[in-house]
């Protein structure tokens, strides 16, 4: 049994083993006065104050709970978009400056919150972005069903098929979250082998392909005059196509990237998958803003089967209206981006090849143009590589590469 104290749903035990509310969270931070009086006085402010800083503000950083052990900490990576995100969208509805404004400035918001998060947290493995896609994904289905549907001008068919498209998506999220094929643990977690990294690494160099036999493509690095075949972190040998993820800590077989928007690596096991909801994505996306902006905007038929919008003058007249166009917009630019996404994803799948490996064909300066690799024993031509990819239960790695 501990002698942990009852807590009422807003109280809280600090960093400093006091008992604290939520209701003081904006007392008693010298830290910050100190930070103030240094603005003021055009002071630099000293690195350890900041640190104190972010660190109270992460203690302090808390929502009510009602199980007795009072209020739980929220981390500030993942409240940091769940608040910006809708502020932003919802400024953004005021009129047209604030829209382009708005967003222009929330990825540079995100993007220096992100960062001045991750250089008090190198250790922490982040949830931010997969926090940032979540909340998007949710306060634009959110806007779509409280706002756009409330119109009545969208025709039932029209939202079975989005909304089932939407749960397939989740669907696919949630399965590309699974196992991505991860080849073996390490012994130590990050942070211990960054504190112990000279110690604890051990490479063993009589598993080392020398780099002048390696015509082919690879995803291990060639390090010094060696293929690294070994993974000194997880301290076992890595196979061709593998490849080590220092975010997962863990060797992922035919490794393909960490994707930082589903928090997870894309591997043999969830490659497939992870396109299937990038198609799904892009469909939601594409057809969700094309239904927002033909029901806030009048629209006009063309060709005698496609609605554009046509008169968007009245788009801030109202908040319904421009919370979804808005909302629209954000949406829009995110497929853009995805859609650059899945077109390098086409291009890679094509030739049969990984992002890794392409990495490692650019470093040795095997490329056509940074996105054909030549000499890959992999590519056996466009329509056997999509064959392979789309009917095999795993991608296959070539018996040309030494093991
Ligand atoms: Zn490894
Ligand atoms: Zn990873």
């Amino acid at each position: 049994m501990t002698d942990q104290p009852i807590l009422c749903c807003c109280e809280y035990i600090n960093k400093s083993g006091e008992r604290n509310h939520m209701l003081a969270c904006c007392c008693d931070c010298e830290d910050l006065d100190k930070a103030c009086d240094n603005c003021l006085c055009c002071k630099e402010i000293p690195s350890d104050t900041m640190r104190n800083i972010t660190a109270t503000i992460s203690d302090r950083c808390r929502i009510p709970w009602c199980c007795g052990h009072g209020a739980i900490q929220v981390r500030l990576d993942v409240i940091v978009p769940v608040v910006v995100v809708p502020s932003c969208i919802l400024v953004g509805t005021v009129g047209p400056i604030t829209t382009i404004v708005t967003l222009i400035f929330m990825p540079i918001i995100m993007l220096v919150s992100y960062h001045l998060w991750r250089r008090h947290h190198s250790n922490m493995r982040t949830k931010f972005f997969s926090t940032w896609a979540n909340i998007s994904i949710l306060f634009s289905y959110f806007v779509f069903q409280t706002f756009v549907v409330g119109f009545r001008k969208i025709l039932l068919w029209e939202f079975l098929l989005l909304f089932t498209a939407f749960l397939i998506m989740l669907y696919c999220l949630y399965q590309t979250k699974k196992q991505p094929g991860i080849l073996m643990k390490p012994k130590l977690t990050a942070s211990k082998l960054n504190e112990n990294e000279s110690h604890n690494i051990q490479v063993d160099t009589s598993v080392m392909i020398p780099a002048g036999e390696v015509t082919w493509i690879d995803s291990r690095p060639i390090e010094g005059l060696y293929l690294v075949t070994w993974c000194g972190f997880c301290n076992n040998r890595k196979p061709p196509r593998s490849g080590h993820c220092y975010v997962c800590s863990s060797c992922i077989s035919v490794r393909d990237h960490h994707c930082v928007w589903i928090n997870n690596c894309i591997g043999a096991n969830n490659h497939r998958i992870f396109i299937v909801c990038m198609i799904f994505f892009l469909f939601c996306g594409l057809y969700g803003s094309h239904l927002t902006f033909t029901t806030v905007c009048t629209p006009e038929m063309y060709f005698n089967w496609i609605l554009f919008p046509n008169d968007c003058r009245f788009i801030y007249s109202d908040f319904q209206t421009s919370i979804s166009f808005v909302t629209a917009c954000y949406v829009s630019i995110s497929t853009a981006v995805m859609l650059l996404a899945f077109l390098q994803q086409i291009m890679l799948i094509s030739q049969n090849i990984t992002s890794q490996e392409l990495h490692q064909a650019l470093v040795r300066k095997k490329t056509f143009c940074g996105i054909y690799a030549y000499n890959n024993v992999h590519n056996k031509g466009f329509l056997r590589n999509w064959m392979e990819f789309i009917f095999r239960p795993s991608r296959s790695i070539s018996q040309k590469i030494p093991m």
